[in-house]
């Protein structure tokens, strides 16, 4: 039997040791990827399930979706395999349908830019709104997520952070079995949303009496109600220096009040993903001249991070410019804010798709030819989320999203339902 080729790489725990190290992996995997083979880790998945074991009954391995390699594992040990899916239904239908789709396009027409690739209940997406790696079948990548989206429609169920009245369509084409055409689609459970919970620290979305609340929050208090649009772009989301420029010019005209996340730009202006630690902007040689004293009154620049969920909770957000991840948008829809949304990576362009489309509670904000954002694009959109019918009818829409949310948490809600349904098909098994 042939032997996998192995490097184990083993840092210290120190920060700067470990990124370094990681970095080292990265650059050894870039020239000889099958070296990146994350199943070197089943070993001690294994090794670990089995010493539970020994002490427990255990009713299930959940997997994330990146971590599929483990499903062989679960079930060499005969122990029932789920996965937690941590974005929409929308991607889930289309991830659960992708091996469907894989034999149905071929590699012709898949390598076109153009193509639009569609999967039930969701709208059709341009390929070029897919995850980087996913748009190239030659990819490494490609093959993996392929790979997961396999293993999946196998799985004893698939847990989801949704909730059935957020994406009704995509559920409906999912559990009518439509995502699998040749076989038997898993139990799939809507346990959502699940958001981090931190209120506001008083509870009334207003900050005031506490001396502790980060700036952001102490500024917002001073604001009017609805009146602030809120720009923040997940924990990786960087921008290059001439975007950075385009989106303060865009603020600025739109006349708007504003709260803006700010980080430092990517080494490598392509790549919008903050990888490594990163030092705090300096906001005054980022920003245009002029344009923090111009907009001093209506408008905090904040560096690196807020507490977003404070922030999107509080009474003077209105609006909210997300690069769309999963979780930014689950946050926003339990505080009712309406988005733009601007996609960076991973699924979030997907997730636009979605949002705009679908379940018109996003506008989206659109590219120029060149890739940037320009700052005529930032200023209208802006507007038109603050000040416009269509800004108002999404706050409606969110407004009523808010309390579905809720509601599927409550006592007699679908979410809570599909919990223990979840848990019962555990005790069951
Ligand atoms: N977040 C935050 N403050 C920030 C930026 C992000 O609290 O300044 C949190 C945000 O509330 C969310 C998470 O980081 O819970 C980002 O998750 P998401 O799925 O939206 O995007 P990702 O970072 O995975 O791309």
């Amino acid at each position: 039997m042939s032997r996998e080729e192995a490097v184990v790489l083993y840092p210290t725990p120190a920060i700067g040791h470990l990124i370094s190290m990681v970095e080292l992996g990265k650059l050894i995997v870039s020239h000889r990827p099958s070296l990146s083979l994350i199943c070197l880790n089943n070993p001690h998945v294994r090794h670990a399930l089995i010493s539970i074991s020994e002490r427990h009954r255990v009713l299930a391995l959940v997997i994330d979706f990146f971590c599929y390699v483990a499903f062989s594992v679960a079930r060499d040990l005969s122990i029932p395999c789920y996965y937690y899916f941590t974005s929409s239904a929308g991607v889930l239908a289309f991830f659960i349908y992708f091996l469907t789709l894989h034999e149905k396009c071929s590699d012709e027409s898949y390598s076109d830019p153009e193509t639009l690739l569609e999967a039930p209940g969701i709208p059709p997406l341009p390929k070029k709104y897919m995850a980087l790696p996913m748009q190239d079948r030659r990819d490494v990548v490609y093959s993996m997520f392929l790979q997961s989206a396999i293993e999946m429609r196998k799985s004893v169920g698939i847990i989801v952070n949704t909730f059935e009245k957020l994406e009704p369509r995509a559920l409906r084409a999912i559990l009518d079995g439509q995502c699998v055409p040749d076989g038997p689609t898993p139990p799939v459970y809507c346990i959502g949303p699940l958001i981090s919970n931190k209120e506001p620290s008083n509870g009334t979305g207003n900050s005031s009496d506490d001396r502790d609340a980060p700036e952001s929050l102490k500024w917002l208090d001073m604001q009017p109600k609805a009146s602030v649009v809120f720009l923040c772009f997940g924990s990786l989301g960087v921008f290059s220096l001439e975007q950075l420029r385009e989106i303060a010019v865009g603020l600025e005209r739109s006349g708007q009040r504003f709260l803006w996340v700010v980080r430092n730009p990517p080494p490598d202006p392509s790549r919008p993903v903050a990888t490594v630690v990163q030092a705090d902007p300096d906001l005054e040689s980022l920003l245009p001249d002029g344009f923090l004293d111009q907009t001093r009154d209506r408008g905090l620049v904040v560096k690196s991070w807020v507490p977003q969920v404070a922030v999107l909770n509080h009474q003077a957000t209105g609006g909210f410019v997300t690069h769309s991840g999963w979780n930014s948008v689950l946050e926003a829809v339990c505080a009712g804010v309406p988005m733009i949304s601007w996609p960076l990576y991973a699924e979030q362009g997907h997730n636009k798709v979605s949002l705009v489309e679908e379940l018109k509670i996003a506008l989206p904000m659109d590219e120029s030819d060149d890739g940037l954002v320009r700052a005529a694009e930032v200023e209208r959109r802006v507007r038109e989320l603050m000040d416009s019918e269509e800004g108002n009818s999404m706050r409606e829409r969110m407004a009523i999203l808010k309390d579905e949310a809720k509601a599927a948490m409550g006592p007699g809600g679908s979410s809570k339902a599909a919990l223990a349904k979840l848990i019962e098909s555990w005790v069951r098994s």
